[in-house]
Parts: structure tokens; C-alpha cells; sequence
């Protein structure tokens, strides 16, 4: 019975290019999941899309002296384009700007409001006496109360990733003059997160699909105790709230953005002209896989829950994957000092598969891992050209030129021909025990693994030399090395989509990929290739330099 599969992404903000760092974190681990599940036969629906709300995408617009609109318009453009050329293959890629998601986010405000799950309560807010306005979080900065970071932020503290509020920082001061803000009252609304408690830490002990790094943050956070959060702003960009009173304050885009992923489940089952198939993919046996970066986890492992405990009537996430961190040429990356790689200044020079490689069999899932240039040559060289690239030119270019361009009749399998089929196989059945637990490191590493056993045994058939002697012991050996190929295009596919569709039509196949499912097709003897081209480009190695050279110049912040 096929599964239906929520594949709930990280919303990014729109207000600047997104960097290698969110697509190892988030994007590519979605993508493969989802293109996973689709070969499978399964029901995905994959959603996000861009934040325009919140202060980064005021303090961008500010800089630039330009209207928030004019920002995001800009951005969400540049994402689209970026996922179509990396092949990100969203289902939907919406906006928080939308009527819809207004909507949706209101109706959460007021269900939870109605059950007094949120009150009104009056908080003191850092005003700047210079600027004369009241400064939502990102505008104060000070140090950090927990790890002593001096350039901790009023929201949050990038260093120990502690959620934080303003009045917490250590000399705290306003991010546009500096002054030191005053405090002023002001009224606002609250999340009664400590009214769940109880209900979340019976339910987090539960989660033991959860990768240790989310499961033992989440539990430090439970430990530690919940605190109720201000989920209003004084700020005039963001959703109104559906209350009197209220018109010069916006929902807190922390709360507001997480409602996205249902938000934008709805704004796709409208545009199917099905108003209630979003149902199908937050109710009932569905299951919900939210792909973050690790800064966001308690947001998805204990706000959003909180905020669907109380909603009631909806399936809480049932796995967040949130990938650890990826440094770039072994420095931490940082958008402000420009120490990134960019994505769409990589699309302009690179194809997608390689860097969906590099990032893939390199992937933070456990630890942090790190990019860099020398890295993504060597990896692109040896391992997709010499390894992978060079597998399939060989065996179809001797194929097509000795057999008439058609899969060769089989003889008999030898014990090594039939040891390489069961490992096909058995990369076939691992490979699936392991993305469907998202582990896509591993998963890549044993197709390699198969790749590599396959040269081996080409090396030691050695067609080319065999042919003169024996041409049926020729056809069997290029049969089994077909067949691998054809498994290797199925399992590949989710990492490589853009070469293991190539390599599905230089086999014969028609269609797409997905459409031939997760299994062995055995091959028919007589089925016509076609002419054979490289899958991959072998890249100089002097770009390691003039690539590296480009790094910590742009000031984007
Ligand atoms: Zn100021
Ligand atoms: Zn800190």
C-alpha cells in the first residue's frame, strides 16, 4: 500500500542568495527524500517557500533603501530559478505573503486565542530614544548571556544556538545607531508553551526515529524548562493580527512562518482544484518530515508541535531530520563577511550533479562537515568521472560498437557474474532500508560501493580482450554490467536525477526514471541503447585556486 509523505522544508528568508550551507542543510536532503519516496510509489507532497516577513527582510530593505516588497520579489524570483536549475523539486514553492497564508495564520491566532492557548499580556520592549521606535529582536545586539558571544542577535544567538529575547543580552545596543535602548511597555500577545509541557515530553520520549542530535537537544530544552514567548511585534511589515487594536503590530514571523507548511498545503490543493487533499497529508496515517537546519530544531520539535497540540485535529511531525552544519573551506560560513559559496553564482558555472554529489556523500547529517574546492574537484574527477562516469562509458560504448548498438543475449552466469547480481540487488534493498530512515550518506556511499565492485569485475572480464576468444562469455559479462547500470540509474536518481535520467535513456528506457520504480527491470535481450555520451565533465584543477580566490569578497549583510 503506498504512503503518503509530507516533505515540510525549511522556509528560507527572502533577503538574500541562498548559499551551499542551506542546500546541504536542508534542500538537497528534502529533494532526495522526496524523489525517494515518488520512485517508491508513494504520495509526496513537498512544500516551502520564501519568508517575507520579519525584521531580516526589514534591515535588508533598509540597507538597500528600498521597499520589504521590492526585496522579496527579488529573492523568491532568484529561489525558484535556483531549485529548477539544482533540481529542487518542490511541489509547491509559495510565499508567507500570500491572502492564503494570511488566512491560515490568522485562524491558528484565533483558535489558539479562543482556547486560551494565547493571552494578551504587557512586556517591557527595548526602545531606541534616537530612532524613536520600539526595536523588534534583530535590531538589538549585545552579548550573548549564555556563551559570552559578543555579537549575539536579540532573537537568537548564532554561536550556541540559544532561542533568546533582548532583554537577555549583555549590553545590549540598538543594530542602527547604537544607543542603548530604553524600556517601554507595550501590550502583546503570548504562546502558552508551559501549558504543553507535559503532553510534549510525553510525546518527544516517543520519538525514537529522531537522530540524537534532534532527540537530546530537544530533551535539554524540555529539561531546562518551556517558557511562554511573545508571538506579536511592533513592526509594521507581517501579518496583521485579526484583533482590534492591534493595527501597528504583525504576528512574530516565528510563529507565523512555521504555519507556512500547512499554509501552503492548502494554497496546493487549491490550485489542484481539490480544496481538501492537503487533508490526506496532514491527517491520519500521513506522516510529516520537516527538514531544517540544526538552528531551527526546537522550532519543529517543540513550538510547532505546541502550536498543533492545541489546534488539534493534526498530525504532529513524525521526523525532523535537521542536518548539523557545513563550514566552508574549514572556517565556520558567514554571509556577512562573505565567507559562502553561492548557488546561483555556482548554477552559472557548474552543472547541478556534482555538487548534489560532493554535498550528498559529504552530507552534516551527524557532525559537521566541511566544503571546499579542492574537495569538490577531486570528488567530481575520481569518484563521478574515473569511478561512476567512466563505468557507464565503457560498457556502453563497447556495447554499442561490438553489439549493434542493443543489449547483448546472456549465456550463463559464472559464480562472479552472480555474486555481482545478488550485490545489485542487495544495494537495491539497503540503499531503501536507508533512505526511508534518511540516511542519505550512507545510502550514496554503498551505490558507489557497487559502482566500484563493477569496475573490478570489468577489469578482470576485460570484454575488450575476451571478445576475440569468446564473444558468448563477452555478451554475458556486458549483461551483468548492464544490469548494474540500470539498477545504479534507479538508486542514483534521487542524488543524480539529471544523469540518471540521461543514463536511463542511453539504456533504452523511455519516460522518466521515477515512473519505472524502486526495482530491478530485467533487461531484454535485443532492447536498443543509444549512442553513449559522458555523463560528467572532468574540471581543471586550477579552478581550486581561482575558485577559493572568490571567497570573503561580496558583503551581503
Ligand atoms: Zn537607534
Ligand atoms: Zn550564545
Amino acid at each position: 500500500m503506498s504512503e503518503r509523505i509530507l516533505i515540510a522544508v525549511a522556509w528560507p528568508y527572502a533577503n538574500g542568495p541562498l548559499h551551499m550551507g542551506h542546500i546541504a542543510g536542508a534542500y538537497l536532503p528534502a529533494d532526495i527524500f522526496a524523489r525517494y519516496h515518488r520512485t517508491k510509489g508513494n504520495e509526496v507532497l513537498m512544500v516551502s517557500g520564501s519568508d517575507q516577513h520579519g525584521t531580516p527582510i526589514t534591515i535588508r530593505a533598509e540597507q538597500e533603501g528600498k521597499k520589504p516588497g521590492e526585496i522579496v520579489a527579488r529573492y523568491h524570483q532568484q529561489f525558484l530559478d535556483s531549485w529548477q536549475k539544482l533540481g529542487i523539486s518542490f511541489d509547491l514553492f509559495t510565499t508567507t505573503g500570500t491572502a492564503n497564508h494570511a488566512e491560515v495564520a490568522q485562524d491558528i491566532f484565533l483558535t489558539l486565542l479562543n482556547k486560551g492557548y494565547i493571552y494578551k499580556s504587557t512586556m517591557s520592549q527595548p526602545f531606541c530614544p534616537q530612532c524613536q521606535r520600539f526595536l523588534p529582536d534583530r535590531y538589538v545586539v549585545g552579548t550573548c548571556p549564555y556563551c559570552h558571544s559578543p555579537k549575539a542577535r536579540g532573537d537568537q544567538c548564532d554561536v550556541c544556538s540559544k532561542p533568546l529575547s533582548p532583554a537577555e543580552l549583555i549590553d545590549p545596543c540598538c543594530r542602527q545607531c547604537g544607543t542603548t535602548p530604553q524600556l517601554r511597555d507595550s501590550e502583546h500577545f503570548f504562546l502558552k508553551l508551559t501549558a504543553f509541557e507535559d503532553r510534549l515530553s510525553d510525546w518527544v520520549k516517543e520519538q525514537e526515529q529522531w537522530r540524537p542530535n534532534v532527540f537530546m537537544l530537544t530533551q535539554r530544552y524540555l529539561k531546562e524548562g518551556l517558557r511562554d514567548r511573545a508571538i506579536t511585534r511592533d513592526i509594521n511589515w507581517g501579518v496583521p493580527l485579526p484583533v482590534d487594536g492591534f493595527e501597528d503590530k504583525r504576528l512574530y514571523v516565528w510563529f507565523e512562518a512555521v504555519i507556512g507548511y500547512l499554509s501552503a498545503s492548502k494554497e496546493w490543493a487549491k490550485s489542484r482544484g481539490d480544496d481538501e487533499k492537503w487533508r490526506s497529508f496532514w491527517q491520519g496515517e500521513a506522516k510529516g518530515y520537516y527538514f531544517i537546519g540544526k538552528d531551527n530544531i526546537p522550532f519543529h520539535t517543540l513550538i510547532w508541535p505546541a502550536m498543533l497540540m492545541g489546534y488539534s485535529d493534526l498530525n504532529l511531525p513524525y521526523d525532523v531530520p535537521a542536518n548539523e552544519f557545513l563550514t566552508i573551506e574549514g572556517r565556520k560560513l558567514s554571509t556577512s563577511q562573505d565567507w559562502a559559496v553561492w548557488l546561483p553564482d555556482y548554477l552559472l558555472r557548474y552543472d547541478p550533479d556534482p555538487l548534489r554529489y560532493l554535498l550528498s556523500i559529504n552530507m552534516p547529517e551527524t557532525g559537521d562537515t566541511d566544503f571546499s574546492w579542492r574537495e569538490f574537484i577531486r570528488r567530481n574527477n575520481d569518484e563521478l568521472v574515473a569511478t561512476y562516469g567512466n563505468l557507464v562509458n565503457r560498457v556502453l560504448t563497447f556495447t554499442y560498437r561490438n553489439f549493434d548498438g542493443c543489449v547483448p543475449q546472456t549465456g550463463e552466469f559464472d559464480s562472479q557474474s552472480q555474486a555481482l547480481l545478488k550485490k545489485t540487488e542487495d544495494t537495491l534493498n539497503t540503499m531503501d532500508g536507508l533512505l526511508y530512515r534518511c540516511h542519505f550518506r550512507e545510502a550514496i556511499r554503498s551505490a558507489m560501493s557497487l559502482a566500484q565492485e563493477t569496475n573490478r569485475y570489468l577489469d578482470e572480464k576485460a570484454p575488450w580482450k575476451a571478445i576475440k576468444e569468446d564473444r558468448q562469455a563477452t555478451a554475458t559479462a556486458l549483461y551483468v554490467s548492464i544490469s548494474v547500470l540500470s539498477c545504479l540509474r534507479t538508486v542514483l536518481y534521487p542524488f543524480l536525477p539529471f544523469s540518471s535520467q540521461k543514463l536511463h535513456e542511453f539504456l533504452g528506457f523511455e519516460g522518466n526514471v521515477e515512473a519505472d520504480g524502486w526495482k530491478l527491470h530485467p533487461l531484454s535481450p535485443g532492447q536498443k541503447l543509444l549512442s553513449p555520451q559522458p555523463l560528467f565533465a572532468k574540471l581543471d584543477k586550477a579552478l581550486v585556486e581561482e575558485e577559493s580566490s572568490r571567497l570573503g569578497h561580496i558583503h551581503y549583510d
